[in-house]
């Protein structure tokens, strides 16, 4: 039987084994509405108070901040959506960027359809926004600045304290969608200057549906969903109390074991890194090489399509992205792909993989071995590989 090697981290991770142990009684014994004034409730009022505190204390804030959701999807619609009614009286105007996952960019697009004016700020080559730019796109009908900490496919972390600096300097509020980056990254939203930031439970080895928003306190915002009382009248609904355990079970566990799982990620990210780079030719690093996430490589393989690399990495047991999730299935290359000025052809031939702290040296050698073993044979049978090795130009370099 063949090992299945899970590189998708970036995608979603398993829920630890503790996680689940956490929520188990929320199920059953402890089933009370934390709205509910009776002990039964109110010791589930007691448990998610504790994991707020808990999990605001990991990002440096008061728990009182921290707003639970169902997803980073539903963190990012209410960061954009609420921010930008509350803040209508100053001005329409929000900048964001060409590279942020779609729970944000198509929240952006809805707002222009409302009448918003939007900036999208461009990235260089390695993915990075220019804080000059950012500086030159304010202005004082500018409400809220959007920008990704650390891209789900590339990889690439922002200046996110520089951002969030040049932001306040124009007087509007800096949200990060910080999905990937929450557990993989130390955080600290007064030092880093952070208004609002998205975080999502499943990436971090918590249970699917549920996130958190946190909010800096003072700044206004609308419900998101109307009914109850529930989050302090933002967030109507009950509770998800087991989700909620679990997923601060999890940050938790995740900052406890920080500095070693980040240290073996990164080693085991550049020894990809360096050995795809120098055994298998035509390829192309996407993100920065070291301003990125522990776990994130992208790279692009020439002559090569991502789906079919994908799919007979696959056949080897190695479970990896073509660049992206969510941009899989249809037939448009990633637009952060496309952002950081990669052809439509090589943007096709891109692979993701993301590690996690369970994956081992063998693990990546084996996936080394794998990838040589498909490229080498997806390219035999490329009609444009043939047309290269017979002296025609290469894709990337026909601009
Ligand atoms: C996964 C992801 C999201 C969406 O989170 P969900 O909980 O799956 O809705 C948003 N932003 C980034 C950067 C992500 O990686």
């Amino acid at each position: 039987m063949i090992k299945q090697i899970y590189l998708d981290n970036a995608a979603t991770t398993s829920v630890l084994p503790e996680v689940v142990e956490e929520m188990l009684p929320y199920f059953t014994e402890q089933y009370g509405n934390p709205s509910s004034l009776y002990e039964l409730g109110q010791r589930a009022r007691a448990a998610i108070t504790d994991a707020r505190r808990r999990i605001g204390g990991h990002i440096g804030a008061n728990g009182q901040d921290i707003y639970f959701t169902s997803c980073g999807t539903e963190s990012n619609n209410w960061a954009l959506k609420t921010t930008a009614d509350a803040y209508k009286a100053k001005g329409r105007h929000i900048i964001t960027t060409s590279i942020e996952h779609h729970a944000t960019s198509h929240s952006a697009e809805w707002l222009e359809q409302q009448g918003y004016e939007l900036t999208y700020l461009p990235v260089d080559a390695d993915g990075l926004v220019d804080p000059k730019d950012l500086d030159a796109a304010l202005r004082p009908d500018t409400t809220l600045v959007s920008i990704i900490f650390g891209n789900n496919e590339i990889g690439t972390l922002q200046p996110i304290k520089e951002l969030a600096a040049i932001t306040h300097e124009h007087g509007a509020l800096f949200h990060t969608d910080a999905v990937q980056a929450v557990g993989q990254v130390p955080i600290d939203v007064d030092e880093l200057g952070i208004d609002l930031l998205s975080a999502s439970a499943h990436k971090f080895h918590g249970p699917k549906g549920v996130g958190f928003l946190y909010i800096r306190k003072g700044i206004k915002t609308r419900s998101f969903l109307h009914g109850g009382a529930q989050e302090r009248k933002r967030r109507a609904g009950t509770e998800n109390v087991p989700y909620i355990m679990g997923m601060a079970r999890a940050l938790d566990i995740a900052l406890e074991h920080f500095e070693a799982r980040v240290a073996h990620e990164l080693k085991l990210r550049d020894h990809l890194i360096d050995r795809v780079l120098a055994e298998v030719e035509h390829v192309r690093l996407n993100g920065h090489r070291t301003q990125r996430l522990p776990g994130n490589v992208n790279i692009s393989f020439e002559f090569v399509e991502g789906e079919s690399l994908l799919l007979s990495l696959e056949q080897k047991g190695v479970l990896a992205s073509s660049g992206s999730a969510c941009a899989s299935g249809s037939l448009d290359p990633s637009h952060v792909l496309l952002a950081i000025g990669l052809p439509h052809e090589i943007a096709h031939g891109s692979l993701r993989l993301s590690l996690g702290e369970e994956t081992t040296l063998e693990d990546i050698d084996y996936t080394v071995e794998a990838i040589k073993q498909v490229v080498e044979h997806l390219r035999k049978m490329s009609p444009l590989f043939e047309d290269f090795i017979a002296g025609k130009k290469p894709l990337s370099a026909v601009k």
